[in-house]
């Protein structure tokens, strides 16, 4: 069992209060908040150890290298890859995707090839591709939602052809916080030797992953979803595809030898790392990955999702509420009444409740749902039963005045 508060001792933050009420954290799938042990590691890195990584003879230069890659293999243990070669550190989600769209999309991806999307990803796996689209003449395929806000198994195996090239797609919806069966996904595409990238964003902070039992050829997360700094994330990719990858930036870092006749590339993960790297803040991820770990993932899930199902039964007691099912793990969307999503949104707030409201960068899924946006409540492992109650109450006021 997890000590709630405990935990939530390790977040300042979670004690400040918001227009005189005290905050209710509920917008973490946007960002989770960070413990003092990250923040207090970064620091002390700043202050004591500063110097530029891989560069450097000098003892500091030295230390803060040992950092960034003892960091590495925090990231190489959490996520189960074979080798620290294939963690390739980015700044996000956002541009682990972008990268593979450039450079996966660049030694494999020709006129008329296909790639495989699915209709609730993030613009942040829609859009690389369509900007690829701009170079190359790809087709995008989508894979559709059924009713129940699952992905719709009948049609996704109909989506495969001998030009597919690729299958992209999201482990956790970010919206309406379906949980993916993306071993089956793999295991179905890999019958049609396309290779496979799981945007793990949504995923990571809650679920346990293990790349090699996935066996995924891709895999993406960002660190400041679980409870790291902003700006580093994590491109996982196998070895022998990212071998056969051409460099996404060019820069310090990712060369070999450099000449104006001919350059030469670092090796892996190097060759994707050009310019100096936020090596503090890799510290700080592996600081929140292994504050994660002591907790450990069968305690995070039962947390989790004990709250999200109290949340669920909550919620539907209110009149007018329409959820956006399935809410299998740690996000609820909703919407009241004829309450505009931005209103009830801007109300909560005013009630100390801080709530994601709008499209979640998921316009599609919004087209598909016949909506312009939604409310959505995201849980992390330091919120409690209190503050769902805490939540529904503030809606309940909120219905009255409407
Ligand atoms: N993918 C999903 C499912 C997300 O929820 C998000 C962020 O909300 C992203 C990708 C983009 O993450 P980032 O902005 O950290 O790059």
């Amino acid at each position: 069992m997890l000590d709630v508060q405990k935990i939530r001792a390790d977040f300042p933050i979670l004690f400040r209060e918001v227009y005189g009420h005290p905050l209710v954290y509920l917008d973490n799938g946007a960002t989770t908040q960070k413990p003092r042990a990250v923040v207090d590691a970064m620091m002390d890195e700043y202050l004591n150890v500063n110097a530029n990584v891989h560069r450097g003879v000098h003892y500091l230069s030295q230390q803060a290298t040992d950092l960034h890659e003892q960091a590495r293999e925090t990231v190489r243990r959490f996520i189960n890859a074979r080798s620290t070669a294939e963690v390739i550190f980015t700044r996000g989600t956002t541009e682990s995707i972008n990268l593979v769209a450039s450079s996966f999309g660049q030694a494999f991806l020709h006129d008329d090839d296909e790639v495989i999307l699915t209709e609730m990803e993030h613009h942040s796996n829609i859009v690389p591709w369509q900007l690829l689209q701009a170079r190359t003449r790809i087709i995008i395929k989508v894979c559709p939602i059924t009713d129940e806000g699952r992905l719709d198994m009948e049609v996704l195996p109909t989506l495969f052809s001998d030009k597919t090239r690729l299958l992209s797609c999201t482990y956790v919806s970010n919206v309406l916080g379906t949980v993916n069966p993306v071993r089956d996904i793999i295991q179905l595409a890999h019958q049609h030797n396309v290779p496979v990238l799981i945007d793990a964003a949504q995923a990571a902070p809650h679920l346990p992953i293990d790349v090699q039992e996935l066996d995924c050829d891709f895999l993406a997360f960002s660190g400041h979803k679980i409870y790291g700094p902003t700006g580093i994330g994590v491109l996982y990719g196998k070895e022998q595809i990212l071998e056969q990858m051409p460099p996404y930036m060019g820069g310090g870092e990712m060369i070999g030898k450099v000449s104006f006749q001919h350059t030469t590339f670092n090796n892996l993960p190097y060759k994707f790392e050009a310019g100096t790297p936020d090596y503090v803040a890799t510290t700080g991820l592996a600081r929140a990955l292994d504050y994660v770990g002591a907790i450990g993932f069968s305690a995070i899930q039962q947390h989790e999702q004990e709250l999200t199902q109290y949340a669920r039964e909550q919620l539907s007691q209110i009149p007018g509420m329409r959820l956006f099912p399935p809410s299998d793990d740690a996000v609820i969307s909703f919407l009241v009444g004829n309450i505009h999503h931005l209103d009830l949104g801007t109300l909560l707030d005013r009630l100390g409740i801080a709530v994601r409201t709008g499209h979640h960068c998921a316009e599609p899924l919004m087209h598909r749902l016949g909506i312009e946006g939604t409310v959505r409540a995201s849980f992390a492992l330091y919120n409690t039963c209190e503050e769902v109650d805490k939540l529904i109450a503030a809606i309940n006021r909120i219905r009255q005045m409407f």
